[in-house]
Parts: structure tokens; sequence; C-alpha cells
């Protein structure tokens, strides 16, 4: 008999969440701790999302997407989770570049970035502080026509070794290129040089036992295995949502699923102005992602060649060419014992980004090589760094934007949400349907662990003045739906 997972659920909560990434666990959290009775529905066996791991025979432990975060994550976990979460975020200080252009180790932050444009690249002191400062100094409020292309051009022109420096890791870090808004490379950017690159020391895994034990604590019902499959509405208000095809009412829904799967395929576009609809077929998703895990044998070490590794065969920086399936550029994650204390095992992860449509129309023996390729080219491109990689491996594979597909449901295996256009269209939606909230990587600056947890606090300071406006209405009867 099929497993009721919505059992001994209640037949009313003020909120439901749809979904378990970092940003769809952070706004339950805040909500349960507010006050409000929380539903956190997650169609997936595990949580976290894209923030998740995966365990092998062998012992082998690996992180999807745990490569590095800006220092504002210590702040965000110690006021919104907990100190003990804070306390385990660690630094990581061998960030690496190896490309036709140059070579060279930096820590990452805003000293050693100085340094090495003035020394390295010979641009002058001015130009170098001028532009931290107009990178600093965007926000959120700024004209969004200056492209990222523009601003290089404007304070490096024609330096193309150091755009590729400046841009190759944030390209990886939320999947921007130099065609979208200024801002979305400022904002990023800005983070990263306040204090450089960080990471979570215990790995995904303890970090979603320790976010889950938290929300448990504060009140959550937590429904793993639970796909939301419609939002209803009464009116122009929010009603319940459907779930494993039970209905369950509730007086908001924070959706963490993807902008334009929430408004087409949960709430339907007849329920939305046209207008409306008309600004959300003009939202392009963001670019997905190719890895390939290398688990290394119990008892073999292998030498420290930095924590992450940017290298690239391109002759310089071209979004085409990182994104083409002939893969020229690769960030290398290499995680040493360090990383899971006690565990004493070393782990690799290559991160490309990529393409659906160069998946998804592969037939299932096309697809099998060509991530056997992926693999294989993968090894090779290694084996300059770590040269006896093929000796030390026990375990091999690939994800591909289509296995991002299955486990998050994120159209074409998004990344990183949406394009800038969509956070308008993320933050209008309470304008269009009372009670109905969105939160989770979207427009580029809302992307990422940092980016969609933060988004997560501000939408359920959000929903909780929502919620407080309806106080006068009668409260409603709450009953085990099942
Ligand atoms: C390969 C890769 C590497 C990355 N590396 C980094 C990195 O090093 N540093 C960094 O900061 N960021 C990184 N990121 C990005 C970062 O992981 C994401 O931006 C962030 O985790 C997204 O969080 P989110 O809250 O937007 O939601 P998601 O992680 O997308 O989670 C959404 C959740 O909603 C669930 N869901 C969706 N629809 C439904 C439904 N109808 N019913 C029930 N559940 C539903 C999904 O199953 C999922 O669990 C990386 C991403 C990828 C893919």
């Amino acid at each position: 008999m099929k497993r009721n997972w919505l059992k001994g659920a209640n037949s009313y909560y003020d909120v439901v969440v749809i979904g378990s990434g970092l940003a769809g666990m952070t706004a339950a959290n805040m909500l349960a701790k507010l006050g409000h009775s929380v539903l956190l529905a997650e169609h997936h066996y595990n949580m976290g999302g894209l923030a998740t791991w995966f365990k092998r025979k062998g012992g082998h432990i690996l992180d999807i997407s745990l490569h590095g975060f800006p220092s504002g994550m210590i702040k965000t976990f110690r006021k919104y989770w907990t100190k003990e979460m804070a306390n385990s975020i660690i630094r990581l200080k061998g960030i690496r570049f190896d490309n036709p252009q140059f070579k060279l180790v930096t820590t990452f932050d805003k000293v050693d970035f100085t340094n090495i444009l003035l020394e390295r690249f010979g641009i002058l002191k001015d130009v170098v502080d001028d532009f931290f400062e107009t990178a600093r100094n965007m926000n959120f409020y700024d004209e969004l026509e200056m492209t990222t292309r523009e601003l290089f051009e404007k304070f490096f022109p024609g330096r193309k070794d150091v755009w590729r420096f400046l841009m190759e890791p944030i390209t990886y870090a939320n999947g921007s290129t130099l065609d979208d808004p200024a801002l979305s490379y400022g904002i990023v950017f800005s983070n990263f040089m306040d204090k450089g690159v960080f990471t979570y020391q215990g790995g995904t895994d303890d970090l979603i036992k320790k976010m889950k034990k938290e929300l448990i604590k504060n009140g959550v019902d937590i429904r793993t295995h639970c796909l939301v499959e419609k939002i209803h509405l009464e009116g122009k208000s929010v009603k319940g949502v459907k779930i494993n095809g039970q209905d369950i009412e509730c007086r908001s829904v924070l959706s963490n699923s993807n902008i334009l799967s929430t408004i087409h395929e949960l709430v339907g576009d007849e329920k939305f102005s046209l207008e409306f609809i008309k600004e959300v077929k003009k939202v392009r998703l963001n670019d997905s992602s190719c890895q390939v895990y290398i688990g290394i044998k119990r008892g073999e070490k292998i030498d420290n060649v930095g924590d992450l590794l940017f290298t690239s065969v391109a002759e310089e920086y071209n979004t085409e060419k990182i994104l083409d399936k002939h893969v020229t550029s690769r960030t290398f994650s290499f995680y040493y014992p360090e990383m899971r204390p006690g565990l004493d095992r070393f782990a690799i992860v290559s991160s490309t980004n990529a393409r659906f449509m160069d998946w998804a129309n592969l037939s299932e023996e096309e697809y099998n090589v060509e991530k056997e390729n992926l693999i294989e080219s993968t090894l090779d491109a290694l084996e300059k760094y770590v040269p006896d990689i093929r000796q030390k491996v026990d375990y091999l594979e690939a994800a591909t934007p289509k296995t991002f597909k299955r486990y998050t449901l994120a159209p074409a295996g998004t990344s990183f949400g949406t394009k800038f256009e969509g956070l308008k269209i993320s933050r209008d939606l309470p304008k269009q349907i009372n009670g109905l909230y969105h939160s989770g990587s979207v427009g580029i600056i809302m992307s990422g662990w940092l980016g969609a947890a933060n988004y997560g606090v501000i939408v359920a300071n959000e929903v909780d003045k929502f919620m407080r406006s309806l106080e006068h209405e009668p409260k409603k009867m709450v009953h085990a739906s099942v």
C-alpha cells in the first residue's frame, strides 16, 4: 500500500511553505518563531533543495553546491538559525586560477585583489579604488541599464585578462554573464570581496540535519515526499493547497518552487492580470550546471592544490564557451579531511555551467555516452593538478541539467533561478493574489546560499505582516486531516 506522507497533518495552517530550499527553510523557521502555524512541504525525500549532498558505498559523501559563499552567511546563520551553525563557517584561502592568460593564487578578498590588480595586471591604484567603490555602492534601486561588460569597458577598457579575473568566479557563483545588469555583478562581487570565500565545516548533510532539528523545535510541520500540485484561490485570495491529491487550507502560501512554475503550474495564468502574465512571459531562466563527483579511495590522500580551482583552456573569458557542451572551463572544489572532521576522506567535485537543451533531447544511449565523456574529459583536465588521480579514485558520477531538474523540479534544471527580470515578478506576486508570496533563487542577486536564505528572511517578514493584517478575521477550526 502507498504510504500516506500527510498522515496526521492538520486541516489548516496559517502558512504553507512549498519547498525546502534554503529560502523555504529559512522562511519557515522565521514564520514559526513568529508564532504562525507552518507546514513545510517538500516533494523530495531529502530537504535542502540544491543545498544537498549524497552518500555512496565506500564511505563517500559528496556535496552538490557547497563550494563557497560570502562571509554574510555567518550573520544570516547567527541571526536566523543558530550560533552553532554560524560557528561552523570557515574560510577557504586557496583560490586558484589557471588559464592561458594568467596563473595565480588568491585569498579572494579586497586587499589581495587590489594587490594583484596593481602588481600583476598593472592597473593604477585610483582606478582599482574607484572600481571597488562603484561595485560596493551598487544597490537594488540603481538604474539597471549598465551591463557588466559596460562596467568593465569603463574601468578596464580592452583588458580581457582583467575581465576574466573579475568575472569568471562570479559566473560560477551566480550564473551571471557580461550581458547581465552590472548590479547583479557588483552586489555579489562586493559580498565576496568583503572578507573572502567561506564554507560550512561539517558538510551539507550536517547543516541540513541541524536545520531540520531547529525547524521541528520551532514547531514547523515538515513533510517530505509531498508534492504541492495546486494552490487554491477564493477570488483573489489564497485559500489552500493540494498536496499529494489532498486539500489543505491555509491563508498564505510562500512558494520556494521556481517563480515560473509557481505562476504557470501551481496557480494558473488565468488567475493573474493579462499585463502581469505578459511580463512573466519575458522572464528568462538562468543557465544550469553539470558536475562530476570524484570520490577518493579510503586511505588515499591528495596534496593540497587549493580549495577552489578555476581552470580554463579557452584563450579568453567567453560566456558561450563557458556554457558549451565541449567544456573548456571547469571549477574544481577540493574537499580535504578538515571539511568533515573525523572522517579523514578526500573528494573532488568539478562544476561547469551548462545549457539544458544540450542534454534534454539526447536518447538514453547518447545521454550515457555524453555523461561518460564528461567524466573522462574531467579526469584528463584534473590530471594536470593531481597527476595520479585515476589510481586514487574509486567512485565517479556525473550530474547534468536533467539531474538537477529531476531533484528540485527547477525548470530546465536552472542552478540560479531567473535572470534579473524575475525579481520584479517575484516581488509583485502578492499584489496579484492576497497571501501569495515567492522566495528563492531569482533575479541573480537573490540566488546562491546567501541570497536565497536572505530572501527567505525578507519574504517571511512580509508574510508575517500579511498574517497580522488578518488578525481580526475569525480563527480557523483546526483538526487532524487524516
Ligand atoms: C551545481 C551547483 C553549484 C552551486 N554552487 C553554489 C555555491 O558554491 N555557493 C552558493 O552560494 N550557491 C551555489 N549554488 C546555488 C545555490 O545552491 C542555490 O541558489 C540555492 O541553494 C537555491 O535555494 P532556493 O531556496 O532558491 O531553492 P532550491 O534549492 O531550488 O529548492 C527549492 C525546493 O523546492 C522544492 N519544490 C519545488 N517545487 C515543489 C513542489 N511543487 N512541491 C514540493 N516541493 C517543491 C524542490 O524539491 C526544492 O527542494 C549552486 C547551484 C548548483 C546547481
